[in-house]
């Protein structure tokens, strides 16, 4: 079985979110099933030393915004297939936006063409490659499915996965001849929506199978509260849509492993987070010698991640005898107020605003407990790290969050299931609620390490899921 992906982003290439580390990760999982892969993926300016070791594979004169070529290579164990048009990806700043992070003006172009070069490719451009089927990631990617159809295609069968509903790739009418998009395919049963063209919408019309990335998301994106427009379209075709989570890479993400830990560990010697925890005290300025639970937060700092109901929790969680450790970036008010809360609490809370894989890490390994309050949230990868290093997720009931944790309520416990703590109120009082349940019981050291042992016995990898997109491809085929 061969599979076209086609996506914007892929780790460890070029990453901006958990879009990367999925696409990255899948091929070497899927190779064990009998599915060989292929990424198509825009050659930016970092992939550039790539291109004089590949082999150019096919031509276009014709995409949208100008000719282009591809060029496939293999690089860090990833099949990619580049697509080859510096007019449209040689430029600094980041995939989607410029220096001063404003968007690109012509992405509806740039991806246009990715996505108009993944069909094509998926029609025979290649020599001696033709794909059982091809598969689109997020909006990016989306209009790839709606040229095939539109060439009068319905082979290969296409798959589109949603990453994140809440991008879709949304622009005027005009733009549908620069994109070379049969205008009487514009209308509320194909592209259009409320007068604009929406990619994403496109591919949720013409690809044969949609998936996300959580089963519990999937049936989110179905109701109007989570769907954000789109629910309609999806119920639509409910039939077609599927849940498969997303893995982590256990390699990368192992305590007993891990290069950026001052001491690794295990789940037979947990002692070692005690190691990593001084570590953290010292280079984010908390008081070492504080009794009670460590509390770490690693992510976008945006109301998504529902972090301004964290912030009014801070003062119930200092004086509940907890310490906070938070890492990242995002909305300046944000930004703001976790470096206020630090500096109101010298010694409990630590802030720091920036970027830095190296301590996601060290956090992950040295916390007692990661805070994950997501208003939404369609898998999310920090729990599945946290269970891996024996720091228990405490989670919001929703999306994939609410597929991986196992909440500690007394039957959990008694089961020795329990792997976190779930809950549903995102506010300031239900966070600083949750916060109450985890002091008590980390009170209890005995359960506290029975929960951390059967957190780090979850499986996270990606062996379940793997096995479900080879079965989707298989059922397709
Ligand atoms: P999303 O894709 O919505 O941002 P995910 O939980 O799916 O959320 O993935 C976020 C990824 O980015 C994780 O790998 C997390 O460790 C990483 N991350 C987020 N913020 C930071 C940061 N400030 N420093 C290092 N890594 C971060």
């Amino acid at each position: 079985m061969q599979v076209l992906m086609v996506a914007s982003e892929c780790a460890p290439f070029v990453k901006t979110g958990g879009l990367a580390d999925v696409v990255g990760a899948l091929p070497a999982a899927l190779a064990p099933h009998g599915v060989t892969s292929q990424v198509l993926l825009p050659a930016y300016p970092g992939l550039f030393p790539l291109l004089p070791k590949g082999k150019e594979v096919a031509q276009f004169g014709d995409l949208p915004g100008g000719a282009a070529r591809i060029v496939q290579v293999e690089a860090e164990g990833v099949p990619l297939l580049l697509l080859d048009a510096p007019q449209l990806f040689d430029r600094p700043g980041g995939p989607y936006i410029d220096e001063n992070g404003k968007d690109w003006d012509d992405n509806h172009i740039r991806f246009a063409a990715l996505s108009m070069a993944a069909a094509r490719i998926a029609m025979g451009a290649i020599d001696g490659y033709q794909p059982d089927v091809l598969h689109a990631h997020d909006w990016q990617a989306a209009l790839a499915p709606v040229y095939l159809r539109m060439a009068g295609r319905d082979t290969p069968r296409t798959v589109i996965t949603i990453h994140n509903i809440a991008f879709q790739g949304r622009y005027g009418p005009q733009v549908l001849g620069q994109l070379h998009l049969k205008t009487d395919w514009f209308h509320p049963e194909g592209l259009e929506f409320h007068g604009d063209l929406n990619m994403l919408k496109g591919a949720l019309m013409y690809a044969d199978q949609i998936t996300t990335v959580s089963p519990t998301y999937a049936r989110e994106i179905l109701t109007p509260e989570f769907g954000m427009g789109l629910d309609g379209v999806l119920r639509s075709r409910a039939g077609a849509l599927s849940g498969l989570l997303n893995g982590i890479d256990t390699d990368v993400w192992n305590p007993s492993g891990d290069p950026s830990l001052a001491q690794t560990y295990d789940a037979k010697s947990l002692k070692g987070k005690a190691v990593n925890r001084a570590e953290i005290s010292r280079q984010m300025w908390l008081d070492p010698d504080h009794p009670g639970p460590l509390f770490c937060v690693i992510s976008r700092l945006t109301s998504q991640k529902g972090l301004d109901a964290l912030l009014e929790a801070v003062p119930h969680l200092v004086s509940s005898g907890a310490q906070l450790a938070v890492l990242g970036t995002g909305q300046s008010e944000l930004e703001q107020g976790f470096s206020q809360a630090a500096s109101d609490y010298p010694g409990r809370v630590g802030a720091i605003i920036g970027y830095d894989e190296p301590l996601s890490h060290l956090l992950q390994a040295g916390s007692d407990a990661i805070l994950i309050p997501s208003r939404f949230e369609p898998c999310g990868l920090t729990q599945l790290y946290g269970l891996r290093y024996g720091t228990l997720p405490v989670v919001a009931r929703t999306g994939g969050l609410a597929d991986t944790v196992i909440d500690a309520n007394l039957a959990a416990l008694a089961a020795k299931a329990a792997t976190g703590f779930v809950f549903d109120d995102i506010s300031g009082i239900g966070i600083a609620n949750v916060i109450d349940r985890v002091i008590a019981a980390y009170s209890d050291q005995k359960q506290w390490q029975s929960m951390q042992r059967a957190a780090m016995r979850h499986p996270v990898g990606w062996d379940v899921s793997a096995k479900g997109y080879r079965d989707l491809y298989a059922d397709l085929v």
